[in-house]
């Protein structure tokens, strides 16, 4: 029954509670928590940290909620029916070319180095000199709270702690040209995750709604219930031969309306601003710089 989140307070990271239109840094035996590792792993409860006097949340530098990765994080690509069919007919979907199978048999997995996260009002680096076809994709990420591996669908909600949003930013031309997606989706400042980290109760995976505004104008609108593969499915899928760990995150995939859904297709230049919200969790803004 948390939002957790992670900020700059008196010049140092702080891990804390946001409530409104305040947070509250929390502290372990007097010493700040600095990022959500013991409290992802149940080592700490909410019970088990004090917490500081509010801080209104405008005045604060947000920070990416985890600040801990224990490895990449994994993502789902063609997730849902209507962005499958837009990828596919964009001629950007080469990985499947000839298989003819738009929509997927079996997840698509894939990683992003944990070097690429950045986090609110951060600026996604435009690698100007390396693409000219940078996209966005809005989606809503898992964060796993225990650990285990050959998790079943009807066990896996128990290893979820909660959920924050992620952007999978793109570069379309080298998800193209080099075929396997890690270069075109791992660059540096190509992962804006937050604004804050909800524990599972805190969000109805029936009726959560995600959006997308580029520049103020609404491209992406979908329910996470409309996902092709659900969340217990992918715990499933990719804890059946990897251990699946504390902290790791699952990016479950993006709705239509990114950049290549239209034609010609619209990619993201310097300046553009790029919000994405899901409540409980909040909005995530980012400029292109
Ligand atoms: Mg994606």
């Amino acid at each position: 029954m948390t939002r957790w989140c992670r900020f700059v307070l008196d010049g140092r990271p702080h891990a804390g509670c946001w409530d409104g239109d305040t947070v509250r840094p929390a502290f372990v035996d007097g010493t700040p928590l600095t990022n959500l590792s013991r409290i992802i792993t149940g080592e700490l409860g909410a019970e088990g940290v004090e917490l500081g006097a509010g801080v209104g949340v405008e005045s604060l530098e947000l920070l990416e909620p985890l600040g801990s990765y224990p490895r990449n994080l994994f993502c789902v690509g063609k997730n849902y029916r209507d962005h499958a069919a837009e990828f596919s007919a964009s001629g950007y979907d080469v990985s499947s070319a000839g298989r003819g199978d738009v929509e997927p048999t079996h997840p698509v997995i894939f990683t992003k180095p944990a070097s690429s996260v950045i986090g609110p009002g951060d600026l996604v680096d435009r690698h100007a000199a390396l693409t000219s076809e940078l996209d966005y994709e809005a989606e809503l990420a898992v964060v796993i709270g225990r650990g285990g591996r050959r998790v079943a669908p009807v066990e896996a909600m128990d290893h979820v702690f909660g959920y924050t949003i992620l952007n999978d930013v793109t570069a379309r031309d080298l998800q193209r040209q080099h075929r396997q997606w890690f270069l075109g989706k791992g660059l540096d400042g190509s992962c804006p995750v937050g604004p804050s980290v909800v524990t599972a109760d805190e969000l109805d995976l029936t009726s959560a709604l995600i959006e997308c505004r580029v520049n103020g104008e609404l491209r992406q609108k979908a329910s996470v219930a409309d996902l092709i593969f659900d969340v217990p499915t992918l715990i499933a899928t990719i804890s059946a031969g990897i251990t699946l760990l504390a902290g790791d995150v699952i990016a479950t995939g993006s709705p239509a309306g990114v950049g290549i859904g239209f034609s010609p297709p619209r990619f993201l230049q310097t300046g553009d601003e790029i919000s994405i919200t899901i409540e409980p969790i909040g909005t995530i803004t980012n400029k292109v710089g």
